[in-house]
Order: C-alpha cells, then structure tokens, then sequence
C-alpha cells in the first residue's frame, strides 16, 4: 500500500487548527493508508508521535510564514522519498467526507500532480484570473496565457512530482528576491507559473471551499474561517490588513450580535 506524507505548517497562532485538521485527516483521508504528518510549528502544543514529526519553524511574519513553505519542504527532500505521495494543506483544512484514492491520486498524464481550482467553476474569465502580472517578476503570466489558476491551500502528488514542483518554485522564488519582488499572492504566484505548461488532476469547489460559502452544500474539504478561530484583529495586524477589513468585520460582528439578541 502507499506510503503518505502530509505536510502542514501550523506557526503562531495557526496551531489552533491543528487538532481539527488531524483527527478529520485521520478519519477521512486516505482512509486504511499509512499516513505520517509533518508538522511545520513553532507551537508547544502539538506533539510529535509514531505518526507525527514536528519540526522547528520561526515565526517569520506575513507572508514569510505562507512564502517558506516550499524551503521547508525541500529541507525533507531526503525523508519524503520514503514516500510515494506528498500532500500539503492549509492548516484550517477540515475533511467532512471520505477522500479515496480515485479522487485524489493523480496519474502520471496528469503530471502526477493534483490541485485544486475554484476558478475553473466560476463566471470569471481566465483574464481576470489573480496571477502575477507583473512583468518584472519571475511569476508574471501574460493575460493572453491565463489558463487554470489554482488554490495555494491543497495539493499533492508522486513524491518525485512535488519535489521537482517544489525545487522549481523556489528558484522562482529566490529570482524573484534578489529584485527584492514578492509576488502579488506570494507562493501562490509562484505555484501558479510553474503549472502553467503542465496539466494537474483538477479538484473543484467539492475538495475545498471556504467554510463561509453556501455551495457546494455537500463538501468533502472546507476550509475553516480564520476570524472564527483566530480572531479579526489578529489577522488584521498579521497581515497588515487596510482598516477596511477591520471595520467590515466590526460590521459584520455588530450586526450579528443584534440579529440573536
Ligand atoms: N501560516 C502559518 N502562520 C502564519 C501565516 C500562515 O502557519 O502566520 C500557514 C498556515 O498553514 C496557513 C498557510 O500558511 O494555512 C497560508 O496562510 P493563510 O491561510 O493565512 O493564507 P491565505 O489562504 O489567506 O492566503
């Protein structure tokens, strides 16, 4: 049976979504595989195990904490081609249902790779698609070659595939740095060029919607809402988010509180 690697970063207050996350995985994903987690956190409450590794990350603020990942990845280069397939989600990822491996397993026509998309079910036109356009940077996509753009939240595939992926992004990356560039949805930018050319299993809104979204009403994945569980003002500061967000979100808090009074 296949052996999988799930890789997780959970750093500051992040780690809250951690015991959410692993207890669904463990009932939902990949049900019967052999699952081990790697745990990127700078938390002292999640523990490693027989199934978990947690390895040292520093909080190093919004986006390097999003941006790094594919460093962090690439640190496990060695121990990750012990596995046949890799997997990464965002730490507020929560199963609802079963994920099989005909869902989620990608064949090797597909790049072995597989990512999720909420882009391709919208109205959008692929020209108004979030990629990077600046021509600057090592992720600019010119309009007229918009395609697929996909979620920096879920991906996975053959262990040789991710690797390659990750190798390739963080030489985006690191060009990118040296211009002193990040690009306009950080690593999401970057995995976006580097699929460009390539042709992954494509998972819809179905394995992966925000939790705060109506439809689909039957998911297998959401993703839990970070105001819910770490609060507005906290990803407010983290983020540097325009006064905006916050006085929607006061909005937003204000309106409910009078709605169930
Ligand atoms: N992350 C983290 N700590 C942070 C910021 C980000 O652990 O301070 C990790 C976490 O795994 C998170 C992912 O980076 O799910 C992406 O960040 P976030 O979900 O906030 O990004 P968004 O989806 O809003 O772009």
């Amino acid at each position: 049976m296949s052996k999988i690697a799930i890789l997780y970063i959970a750093i500051g207050k992040y780690d809250r979504f951690w015991k959410g996350f692993y207890m669904s995985s463990e009932t939902y994903f990949l049900p019967g595989f052999q699952k081990t987690y790697f745990v990127f956190t700078d938390s002292k409450h999640i523990k490693s195990d027989v199934q978990i590794n947690t390895l040292p990350a520093t909080d190093q603020g919004w986006p390097f904490n999003t941006l790094n990942r594919f460093n962090y990845f690439h640190q496990l280069a060695n121990q990750l081609s012990g596995y046949d397939y890799c997997f990464f989600f965002n730490a507020n990822t929560l199963f609802l249902k079963p994920v099989t491996p005909g869902e989620i397993i990608p064949a090797q026509e597909e790049s072995s790779l597989v990512h999720l998309s909420w882009f391709v079910e919208s109205n959008l036109e692929p020209a108004a698609y979030p990629y990077e356009r600046n021509p600057a940077s090592s992720a600019f996509i010119p309009v007229e070659k918009s395609h697929d753009y996909y979620m920096g939240g879920l991906y996975g595939g053959s262990t040789e595939a991710f690797l390659k992926m990750t190798d390739e992004v963080i030489s985006l990356i690191e060009m990118d740095k040296t211009n002193h560039i990040i690009a306009i949805n950080n690593d999401e930018s970057y995995l976006n060029k580097y699929l460009l050319d390539k042709r992954p299993r494509c998972l819809l809104k179905q394995y992966g919607r925000p939790e705060e979204w109506d439809t689909p009403n039957d998911p297998s994945i959401i993703f839990r809402q970070k105001e819910k569980v770490l609060g507005f003002f906290y990803l407010f500061r983290l983020k540097k988010k325009p006064l905006l967000y916050l006085l929607r979100q006061l909005y937003f808090r204000i309106k409910n509180l009078v709605k169930h009074s």
